[in-house]
């Protein structure tokens, strides 16, 4: 690494990304890395999300860092907890703490005379040649708009902030959506809630996915044989992305009508015609982010479950209000504990934080319409600034630690020509990104999400805010910076 120019780096998150970011930072002999963490732990969604019956929903085998194959998840899914001790276990085994400042939100970052000056929520700190963004695309919690939330007096809370050691037991508990954590979460705690009244407003379409342990002979078989680990994880990510990830964006029909009739099949468990009318949805199966679950239906069809479909029209101190057509006061479903399983803010990537690039020109303001970064990770005029999880990222259905791996990868050979000491800044041409956008737009049709129906893979232009290629075009595309497409100075 001699002769190459040191550089100070700045990373925003020590979320699953900021850690992976910050580990091959070092291997590429750039230590001078501070990762800026706004909370007092790592591990982002992981940290942040520890509602009952959380488990990741991509195969566990297959979600891991390319460096850190783990042989020990106790599922097939893994539960949440286990993925943030890994977390955990790799940032201790790579010394990362040192690195780390938590309780420091990155507050502005602002680009002149070549560096980004940044400060934190614990004060200046001072000047980096790059910031690498990590920030993650769903950790502002939505809370809904619903008349009279503030009034309701028993427990509430969001998914996202669960409160700890907090026990459902025999008690009557609301859970408002049915999104991938609200169905996980009815899986979890019918059996020891008196009751459960789940507030549908959308039906959703859910892929059977039993969630069975792996047995400890097999995990020392991975143990004894890392070969058959990778085995693994080379055939459920090819699953994943050929079968799954390629049939949303219109590139495997087959593989899509096999989806549509395992979902549809799997409704076939609800044996009251009544009920599964109700949880038939109207729009195309994978349009709203797919649901995996093993359990869902078999629960929501308990005894002490209720599926409410029944317009909410407002929180009262006893419960939740809803219309009824047999009533002009409605109905109220009278509650101790109420859940805001109501997703998340995902079009608020890098928010609040005020970024100014060239000439001052502000990053809210820039995606104030639309926001575009060119192959989801640079920006034109905000020069050095690169992100993980930027607007177009592949999300949902990938392993997530694959796809921050390799925008790292890509990120990273434009980092090196900053190191060269002939470039001090680089950022994408208009044109490319422009080229871009269109041809995400002219592929939007081609993919599910946008067959008609409302989810958070579409943004506020109307636009499709995930990668709508396949998977493998993603990897071509990050294996090799076009440097044309860029500007140096
Ligand atoms: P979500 O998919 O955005 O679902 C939010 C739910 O809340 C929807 O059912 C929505 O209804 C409902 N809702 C929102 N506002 C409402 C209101 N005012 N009144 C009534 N209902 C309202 O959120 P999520 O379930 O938290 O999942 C978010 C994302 O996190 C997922 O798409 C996934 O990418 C990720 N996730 C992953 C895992 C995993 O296992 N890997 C687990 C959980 C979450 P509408 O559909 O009508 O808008």
């Amino acid at each position: 690494m001699t002769g190459k120019k040191t550089l100070r780096i700045a990373i925003v998150g020590a979320g699953a990304s900021g850690l992976m970011a910050l580990i091959k930072l070092r291997e590429a002999g750039l230590p001078d890395v501070t990762i800026f963490e706004k909370a007092d732990s790592l591990g982002g969604t992981w940290r942040d999300n520890r509602y009952p019956g959380l488990t990741c929903d991509v195969p566990s085998l297959a979600y891991r860092y390319s460096f850190a194959p783990n042989s020990e998840w106790s599922h097939v899914c893994a539960p949440g907890p286990e993925i943030l001790e890994y977390l955990k276990d790799i940032a201790a085994r790579y010394d990362l703490e040192r690195d780390i400042r938590y309780g420091a939100e990155m507050r502005t970052a602002e680009f002149r005379d070549g560096q980004w000056h940044v400060t934190t929520s614990q004060g200046d700190e001072g000047a980096f040649d790059v910031v690498l963004a990590a920030a993650g695309v769903l950790h502002h919690p939505a809370y809904p708009d619903i008349e009279g939330l503030d009034t309701f007096k028993g427990d509430t809370f969001h998914t996202a902030r669960w409160p700890d050691n907090f026990s459902l037991k025999g008690k009557r508990v609301g859970v408002i959506g049915t999104g991938s954590t609200a169905t996980q979460i009815t899986g979890a705690i019918i059996d020891e809630v008196a009751s459960l009244s789940l507030f549908q407003r959308t039906p959703q379409w859910i892929l059977p996915l039993a969630n069975d342990p792996i047995p400890e002979e097999q995990r020392e078989a991975y143990r004894a044989n890392p070969a058959l680990l990778e085995e693994e994880f080379v055939r459920l990510s090819a699953q994943q992305t050929e079968s799954f990830a390629a049939a949303v964006v219109g590139e495997n029909p087959r593989a899509y009508e096999a989806l549509e009739n395992y979902c549809k099949d799997h409704l076939n468990l609800v044996t009251d015609p009544d009920l599964r009318a109700r949880l038939t949805p109207d729009y195309r199966v994978g349009c709203k982010r797919l649901i995996m679950s093993g359990n869902f239906y078999q629960a929501i069809q308990k005894d002490n479950a209720e599926l409410v479909t029944d317009a909410i029209t407002r929180i009262e101190p006893a419960g939740v209000r809803t219309s009824d057509a047999n009533s002009k006061d409605g109905r109220l479903h009278e509650l101790d504990v109420l859940v805001l399983a109501t997703g998340f803010d995902a079009h608020k990537i890098m928010s609040p934080m005020i970024v100014k690039g060239r000439s001052g020109k502000r990053l809210d303001e820039t995606w104030a319409s639309a926001q575009e970064a060119y192959l989801a990770v640079t920006i034109p005029d905000f020069p050095n600034w690169f992100m993980i999880g930027g607007p177009n990222s592949p999300v949902g259905n990938f392993s997530w630690l694959q796809t921050a791996e390799l925008q790292f990868g890509y990120a990273l050979k434009l980092i090196e020509t900053l190191r060269t000491g002939n470039v001090r800044e680089l950022s994408p041409k208009p044109e490319a990104l422009r080229a871009f956008n269109d041809a995400v737009k002219a592929k939007m049709p081609d993919t599910v999400w946008a067959s008609g129906c409302k989810s958070w893979y579409i943004n506020k232009d109307g636009h499709v805010a995930s990668w709508p290629w396949t998977f493998d075009k993603f990897k071509r595309d990050m294996t090799e910076p076009v440097m044309e497409d860029y500007l140096f100075g």
